[in-house]
C-alpha cells in the first residue's frame, strides 16, 4: 500500500510505536537528511514529539538546497532560485537510532502540493528501482566505503609507518574501529568487512548488499556513523576522491547483481563465466552509456585526479574478470563469493550523489537489456601494460579525467536526461560548473586541501 508519496503507508499507530521505542532508547532529536547534486548531505532535525509531522507534512527547505556547492556557494539554475519552498519529509521505514539522543531517517524532497520534487535524487533512484521491478528485475547493490582518517581540521595525520592492507593500521586504530563497528551494529548497518587500505590512513568498509534505495540510504547512515565516531576520537574522515594527490584516492565502488524471477543474470548462462544473455546486455549497456553519465559518477573538480591508470580506480572503459583497472570488474559467484556473481562499478567516487550514481548504473543496465546490447569482449590483462596503439586496436578506451569534458558530456546527453530527468541533470551540471569556474585555476594540491572534508558528514 502506498499513500501516493512513494512511501509505504505507515499509519499513526506505526509512527507512535516507533516514537515510543525511540523514547525508551533515550532519543530526543530526529534528523532527516538528503544528499544534493554536489554530493553534500544536508539535514533538518525535530524533537522526537514532532516525528509524525516530519513524515506527514515535512519541514521547509528552500529549492537551493539542491544546488548548494562544496565551497558554500549557490549554483542557481533556470528553475532553482531563491523563491519557493519545498518540504523535506522523512521516510519512517529508514528510521534508525544513532545512539545517544539522536535518531536518523532518510528524507525526500516534496513540493508543497504533496507531489515529489522532480529534482529529488532519492526520488530519482526510487523511480528507477520501480522501473526495474515493473520490468520484472530485482537489483541488489553492495557498497564499499573508502575514507582517509585525517586530523579534525582536515590536515594529514602524522607520518607513522603504513603498510597497505597491513595489520598495523588495524591495530593502530583498534579502539576507533571497535567503536565504529559497535555503532554500525547498534544502528542496524550490516558491515561485511573492514580493512586498512592502500593509502596512508585509508580504511574501507564493505556493506551487505541490499535493494538499491535501501543500500544508498545505508551509505548515508554509515557515513554519518563514521563521522560521529571519528569526532569522538578528535579525527575526521575524508571522503574526497583525492584527499592527497600523488597517492591513491577514495573510490565508492558499487557491486550490482540482477535477477529475474529469482534467477541471477550473471551466472548459470551460456556466456563467459556463466553470464546470461541479459546479464551480458546489462554489462554492455553500462559500458556503452558510462561516458554520458560519468558526470553523476565522478563529476567533481577533484574526481579526475583519482582516475589515473594504475590507481585501481577503473579508469579503462572495459570489463574483465577481477580486473581492477576496468571500470566494470566482473566478480564470479561460487564458494568464495556466497553472494553470487556481481559487477563492480569501480569508477564511482564518493563526491558523487550516491542515489544518482546507483540510479544511473541501474538505468543503463535496464536500457542495455531492453535494447539487447552486446557483451563487449573481455579485457583480461591490465590495460595500462598495453601500448596506446594496442589499446586502440583492442577497442579499450579510457574514461575522461577532465571535469569540463565530463560535465559537458552529461549536459549534452539526451540519453542521460531521459534516464535521470532534466532537473537532476541540470542541478548536477550547475554545481559542477560552479566548481570549475570558481576553482579551476587551482593546482591539485591546493584543491585537495580546500575540499578534503567537503563530502564528509
Ligand atoms: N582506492 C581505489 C579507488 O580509488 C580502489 C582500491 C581498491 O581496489 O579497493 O577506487
Ligand atoms: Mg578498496
Amino acid at each position: 500500500m502506498s499513500d501516493g508519496s512513494g512511501f509505504p503507508a505507515l499509519d499513526a499507530t506505526g509512527l507512535d510505536q516507533a516514537a515510543g521505542r525511540l523514547q525508551e532508547a533515550g532519543v530526543r532529536l530526529v534528523i532527516g537528511s538528503m544528499v544534493n547534486a554536489a554530493g553534500i548531505t544536508l539535514a533538518k532535525s525535530v524533537p522526537l514529539a514532532r516525528l509524525g509531522s516530519f513524515h506527514r507534512a515535512g519541514m521547509g527547505a528552500a529549492p537551493v538546497w539542491h544546488v548548494f556547492c562544496i565551497d558554500g556557494g549557490i549554483a542557481f539554475t533556470d528553475s532553482i532560485s531563491a523563491v519557493g519552498d519545498l518540504r523535506l519529509r522523512i521516510d519512517p521505514n529508514g528510521l534508525r537510532s544513532l545512539g545517544g539522543s539522536l535518531a536518523w531517517a532518510p528524507a525526500d524532497m516534496f513540493l508543497q502540493d504533496g507531489s515529489r520534487d522532480p529534482a529529488c535524487t532519492r526520488g530519482t533512484l526510487a523511480r528507477v528501482q520501480e522501473r526495474a521491478a515493473n520490468a520484472g528485475y530485482r537489483a541488489v547493490v553492495g557498497h564499499e566505503l573508502e575514507f582517509v582518517l585525517v586530523a579534525a581540521d582536515g590536515r594529514a595525520l602524522d607520518d607513522a609507518p603504513w603498510a597497505p592492507y597491513g595489520l598495523t593500521g588495524l591495530l593502530d586504530r583498534e579502539q576507533f574501529l571497535a567503536e565504529l563497528l559497535a555503532a554500525m551494529d547498534d544502528s542496524g548497518v550490516q558491515v561485511e568487512q573492514l580493512h586498512a587500505e592502500y593509502g596512508r590512513n585509508q580504511f574501507e568498509i564493505s556493506l551487505a548488499p541490499r535493494e538499491p534505495l535501501d543500500a544508498a540510504d545505508t551509505v548515508v547512515l554509515a557515513k554519518t556513523i563514521v563521522g560521529r565516531v571519528a569526532r569522538a576520537h578528535k579525527l575526521q574522515a575524508s571522503f574526497s576522491p583525492a584527499p592527497f594527490p600523488g597517492s591513491v584516492g577514495n573510490g565508492a565502488h558499487q557491486h550490482f547483481s540482477f535477477s529475474r524471477g529469482g534467477a541471477p543474470l550473471f551466472s548459470g548462462g551460456a556466456g563467459p563465466y556463466g553470464i546470461t544473455e541479459q546479464g551480458g546486455a546489462a554489462i554492455g549497456g553500462i559500458i556503452q552509456g558510462l561516458p554520458e553519465v560519468q558526470g553523476v559518477l565522478t563529476g567533481s573538480i577533484l574526481s579526475g585526479i583519482r582516475l589515473a591508470p594504475g590507481a585501481w580506480s577503473g579508469a579503462f572503459l572495459c570489463w574483465g574478470l577481477e580486473n581492477r583497472e576496468a571500470s566494470v570488474r566482473f566478480v564470479q559467484g561460487g564458494a568464495g563469493n556466497p553472494h553470487g556473481a556481481s559487477v563492480e562499478v569501480k569508477v564511482i567516487d564518493p563526491s558523487a550523489n550516491v542515489y544518482l550514481a546507483s540510479a544511473a548504473i541501474l538505468a543503463l543496465a535496464l536500457e542495455g537489456i531492453a535494447s539487447g546490447s552486446r557483451l563487449p569482449d573481455e579485457v583480461a590483462g591490465d590495460p595500462s601494460r598495453l601500448t596506446a596503439a594496442e589499446r586502440e586496436a583492442a577497442g579499450i578506451g579510457t574514461v575522461s579525467d577532465s571535469p569540463a569534458a565530463i560535465i559537458t558530456a552529461l549536459d549534452n546527453s539526451a540519453y542521460a536526461r531521459r534516464l535521470l530527468g532534466n532537473e537532476v541533470v541540470d542541478a548536477t551540471v550547475a554545481v559542477r560548473r560552479h566548481e570549475q569556474e570558481t576553482h579551476g585555476a587551482r593546482d591539485p594540491k591546493e584543491l585537495a586541501a580546500l575540499f578534503r572534508l567537503a563530502w564528509s558528514i
